[in-house]
């Protein structure tokens, strides 16, 4: 059995270095102690390294990310550091397409003490997977657009639908036996306006039939967006499509009161990038005043990954224990940073977090 694992690290651009640092450290700590081994590799890509090389993405990094375990990036893009064309550098959307990661995992938690816009103390806790390489992004930065009219094309394929549910599937199974959820996976789409999405439905529906002990349903994405916010905890799993999906994750977002405290990953059938939803937020860079708790969290759901993946337990079990750790330290709502409405810093929260593991 495999027991070490090779991880690459993007440390990013702004605040990137400075929040993946400590959760190396915490990661580092947890393996030792769990008798696993992992091996980090900085892999140099972002708008800084576009700055100084004229090159954002070298074939290297994008290698050692291909080769990796598991990839753990902070956030890349500096607004001023941009491309002849004014785009902005964005390896992390490159990754996506390279390695085919189909399904963007947004997890919506509301824990104890976490300031949220709802007005109520019940628990919250789905996973919202966003179908992320086709869909309405399919011709993105090739629609077509001429004087009085523009075209993009929404895109559909079973060799995507189908591995993208399985893992809806898979992961609501995963969720209920650690007593997470109720078991329950919701497609999300609009399947009563487009032929497109009558067959994303289809899909889901065969999967469905294959795990009788799980349950599944249907909503149409408005409807969602009313129900996410009416009563969000009736979610366990949710999967939809790209767009839809980005819409929808950033009004998790939302509800988890802000960015700081929202983690991703981006997973395919052989590689997955864990990531921080927020991004280099160039304006607190340097401070020491940066969250690091999404980036801890999205360490967390990569130790769940890659234990679940190569049949590791203690792995599983550290990526509990880690999230636990950042559940314990936002409830005491003594250790948090500027976002979360306290006065500490990345290094403070780090330590929290590391002394709420022990
Ligand atoms: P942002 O998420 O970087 O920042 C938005 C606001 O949230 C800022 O006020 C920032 O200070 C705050 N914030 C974000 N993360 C925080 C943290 N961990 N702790 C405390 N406060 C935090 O979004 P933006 O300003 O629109 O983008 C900045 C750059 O990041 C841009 O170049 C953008 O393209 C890039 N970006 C990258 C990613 C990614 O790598 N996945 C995602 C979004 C944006």
């Amino acid at each position: 059995m495999k027991s070490t694992f090779q991880i690459a690290v993007f440390q990013g651009d702004g605040i990137g270095p400075e929040i993946m640092a400590p959760t190396v450290e915490l990661l580092s700590g947890l393996a030792t102690a769990g008798g696993y081994g992992l091996n980090f590799a900085d892999a140099p890509a972002g708008a800084a390294h576009y700055r100084d090389t004229g090159e954002s993405f070298p074939v290297a990094s994008m290698e050692a990310a291909r080769s990796a375990d598991a990839i753990l990036l902070s956030a890349m893009g500096l607004p001023d550091v941009r491309y002849p064309d004014g785009t902005e550098i964005s390896p992390q959307i490159d990754l996506r397409k390279a390695l085919t990661l189909f399904a963007g995992v947004r997890p919506i938690t509301i824990r104890p003490g976490q300031p949220t816009p709802l007005a109520t103390d019940k628990p919250v806790d789905f996973v919202l997977i966003r179908e992320s390489t086709e869909g309405l992004f399919y011709t993105q930065g090739r629609g077509e657009v001429e004087r009085d009219e523009a075209r993009e094309t929404l895109r559909i394929t079973r060799a995507i639908c189908e591995p993208l549910f399985k893992f809806a599937f898979d992961l609501a199974a995963s969720r209920k036996a650690a007593g997470r959820g109720p078991g329950k996976v919701t497609c999300v789409d609009k399947a009563n306006v487009f032929r497109a999405f009558a067959f994303f439905r289809e899909m889901f529906d065969a999967e469905a039939a294959k795990h009788p002990g799980l349950e599944a349903d249907h909503a149409y994405v408005d409807a969602t967006a009313l129900w996410m916010v009416e009563r969000p905890w009736s979610f366990d799993v949710m999967v939809t499509e790209n767009m839809f999906g980005d819409i929808l994750s950033d009004l998790g977002a939302g509800l988890m009161g802000g960015l700081g405290l929202a983690p991703s990953a981006d997973i395919g059938a052989d590689h997955a990038v864990f990531q921080p939803c927020h991004g280099s937020a160039p304006d607190i860079a340097g401070q020491g005043v940066a969250n690091p708790m999404a980036m801890i969290l999205s360490a967390a759901m990569m130790l769940e990954w890659l234990g679940g993946r190569h049949g590791v337990p203690a792995m599983t079990a550290d990526g509990a224990r880690l999230r636990d750790a950042v559940d314990k330290v936002v409830a005491e709502a003594r250790v948090l940073t500027r976002d979360l409405g306290g006065t500490a810093g990345t290094a403070d929260v780090a330590a929290a977090v590391k002394e709420a593991l022990a």
